[in-house]
């Protein structure tokens, strides 16, 4: 019997096109022998449309970019996907979600997926919505004992009560350069460096514009360093890669637009350093509860000190994204990769039966 896949890719967020070529990247990989593939897209505007199942291969996102077809909102998804009991077939076996960003990597559709009773790849509610909150992260990485730089938060109403008391808390514990973000997002949305006062206000300005909670970090001097997790349980750790950006941080123009981000892979870092990373790599998915993937992202000073930045719980996905390319050069190939995200979803599934 072949496994079906429900597909769910698009999305509200900025990052609806990364998702839409990552669904084609998905869809051409998958072995037809093995896999049905049914897609359910999620316009722009937030529609759900459920299409028919794929029989015929997809050659552009135009075709995976349907508007016509059964239309869902997330609640009246339900009866579509629900899985009465087990002698019920559902309409998959297993959901791929292929969002990032707020509402797709951050447990809402998790949640969503756990209440139909559903096997999905990826993270649980909970990784999810601690990894997409990077203050939240952070305490939890604190109290695991990674080493981070420093950092404070604020949400919005306590800033504009004492605006300058704000500031001169940055000032004292942080000092510049210093990075401003929003809490909640990913794909450096809302992301300034600051070297001063000037720039430190308009920079809050603009992240409390994507968020009312905003994190301000030392800027600290660092190689990118990344590395993937995989697996429940007793993850494994890929090769650690480097992000070689161009411009003076790693914005989401040069994520997306340049495309000329140049990646190390594997990083030239030495063995102790290799395994230093691993450990904190796997201390990292472990403390936030992760399922299926992570991707964990290191900043390592001329010094030789890590300090972990964040992990992204649905990190890029296209065969010429960071994660794949890392397990590539660890042995596992795109399909194979796909398969063994599969394969865990229905484990963990399984075990919570
Ligand atoms: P996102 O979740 O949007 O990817 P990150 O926290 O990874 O946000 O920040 C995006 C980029 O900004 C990083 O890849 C790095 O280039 C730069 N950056 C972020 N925080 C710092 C910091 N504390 N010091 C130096 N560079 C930073
Ligand atoms: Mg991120
Ligand atoms: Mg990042």
């Amino acid at each position: 019997m072949k496994t079906k896949i429900g597909l769910l890719y698009g999305g509200k967020s900025a990052e609806h096109q990364v998702s839409m070529q990552t669904a084609l990247a998905v869809i051409k990989a998958l072995n037809p022998d093995k896999f049905t593939i049914h897609p359910i897209y999620i316009t722009e505007e937030g529609r759900w449309v459920k299409g028919n199942e794929l029989n015929g291969p997809v050659e552009e996102l135009k075709e995976l970019a349907f508007e016509q077809g059964e239309a869902l909102t997330p609640t009246a998804l339900a009866p579509t996907l629900f899985k009465a009991s087990d002698e019920d077939a559902g309409p998959f076996d297993v959901i791929f979600p292929l969002l990032h960003g707020p509402n797709g990597e951050d447990g809402t559709v998790q949640g969503m997926l756990e209440l139909l009773n559903l096997p999905y790849v990826g993270n649980g509610v909970l990784a999810s919505s601690a990894g997409m909150d990077k203050v939240i992260m952070k305490n939890i990485f604190a109290q695991a004992g990674l080493p981070q730089v420093k950092y404070v938060w604020f949400i919005r109403s306590e800033w504009k009560k004492a605006e300058e008391a704000a500031f001169e808390k940055v000032e004292t514990e942080i000092g510049y350069p210093c990075f401003v973000k929003p809490a909640n997002l990913g794909s450096s949305v809302g992301i300034s460096k600051c070297e001063n006062r000037e720039e430190l206000s308009a920079a809050f300005e603009e992240a409390f514009q994507f968020d009312r909670k905003i994190i301000i970090e030392e800027g600290v001097t660092a190689r990118e360093i990344e590395a993937g997790v995989m697996g429940n349980d007793d993850p494994d750790c890929s090769v650690a890669g480097e992000i070689i950006p161009k411009a003076s941080f790693y914005d989401y123009k040069a994520k997306y637009q340049d495309g000329d981000t140049a990646m190390m892979i594997p990083a030239e870092i030495t063995d102790s350093e290799y395994a230093a990373l691993k450990e904190m790599a796997i201390t990292a998915f472990k403390a936030l509860d992760c399922s299926g993937l992570v991707r964990a992202d290191f900043f390592l000073t001329k010094e030789g000190q890590f300090y972990i930045n964040e992990v992204n719980t649905m990190p890029g996905f296209t065969p010429f994204s960071m994660f794949p390319l890392l397990w590539k050069h660890s042995g596992v190939e795109y399909p194979e990769l796909i398969e063994r995200l599969v394969q865990l979803a229905l484990e963990r599934h399984e075990e919570k039966q």
